[in-house]
């Protein structure tokens, strides 16, 4: 997994044909970091003359609402952005995941799991700063227990890819995560799995967003390889934080982005990126004509995160 040809900043020249995404959680306003993933991943779209979807990504049905997916939605539109093809939304989607879903418990890759929240939570910490799952019920669950959620078995071996922003990347899946959960106590279907099958149904070939995914990759790519198809190629954006170095979000309260100027906002999002546009009154659609005519992925900053610039 850790042979990967191409350089940073580079696509991988077997995929002449782009299709990019953006994939909001609607669990509130879109915020200077939610633009910042949408831009950078509209413009690489657009400056390869590729494809670029919007997918709302409402499988959580118990944190997100419908009212922030049309304020998302009403915003994209606000700012300019033209999205190929209709809107997908993950919670009209279930069969599709159960479908995969049946494909991997089939292979033998997922095993059900008796452990709760709290009997997990004196374990040591992942990567990603939760308990990492040690593998109690790989075997079977212990008798008496009852199946809650779903896990998908990692290998004992590294999962790397080369980020066209960050460089090259890499986890030990079993050491750093531990067999991740695929399907949730609750009967929802995870996020990790969710994106992952819609990724490939909707035939993205490159994911561009923030860099708090980074951590995410390698578990998406295994799922990948567990469903026999090639991953996307990855880039990652600088996350935005605030002054507390804390990810701008609802729970931060990162204010919305939907009352401000466009273009002065763009630029700024642009600036926050490394990319500066000399441009000084320009209208909306000259904004974006220069803007996919200036966009160079190789300029972005290299950086996990930076403090918001608003
Ligand atoms: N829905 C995720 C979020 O809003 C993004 C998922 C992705 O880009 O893979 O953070």
């Amino acid at each position: 997994m850790t042979d990967h040809p191409c350089k940073q900043g580079e696509r991988p020249e077997s995929r002449p044909v782009y299709r990019g995404r953006f994939a909001p959680s609607p669990t509130g306003d879109l915020h200077f970091g939610s633009m910042v993933a949408a831009v950078g991943s509209y413009l690489d779209a657009k400056a390869n003359n590729g494809e670029w979807i919007v997918r709302i990504e409402d499988v959580d049905i118990t944190r997100c609402t419908p009212e922030s997916a049309v304020s998302i939605l009403g915003t994209l539109e606000k700012f300019g952005f033209e999205w190929d093809g209709p809107i997908v939304y993950q919670s009209g989607r279930t069969e599709l995941y159960q479908d995969y879903f049946d494909r991997l418990k089939g292979k033998g890759m997922v095993y059900g799991c008796s452990c709760s929240r709290k009997a997990l939570a004196a374990n040591p910490k992942g990567i990603d700063g939760a308990p990492l799952y040690l593998g109690r019920c790989r075997n079977g669950i212990a008798s008496g227990g009852s199946v809650r959620s779903w896990r998908l078995r990692v290998p004992d071996a590294e999962v790397g890819f080369v980020d066209r922003i960050q460089g090259f990347q890499s986890q030990q899946l079993l050491r750093d995560v531990g067999d991740f959960v695929i399907r949730r106590a609750d009967g929802l279907f995870a996020y990790q799995f969710a994106v992952v099958v819609d990724d490939i149904e909707q035939g993205i070939t490159d994911v561009i967003r923030g860099a708090d995914l980074l951590d995410s990759t390698p578990r998406q790519i295994w799922l990948y390889q567990c469903l026999d198809q090639p991953p996307p190629s990855y880039a990652h954006l600088p996350l935005a934080v605030n002054a507390s170095h804390e990810k701008l979000s609802k729970q931060t309260k990162a204010a919305p982005v939907a009352g401000l100027d466009p273009v002065p906002l763009l630029k700024t999002v642009l600036s926050f990126l490394g990319i500066q546009l000399t441009a000084e009154d320009c209208s909306l659609e000259e904004f974006w004509k220069l803007a996919i005519s200036n966009w160079d992925i190789e300029k972005v900053y290299k950086k996990h995160d930076i403090e918001s610039l608003i």
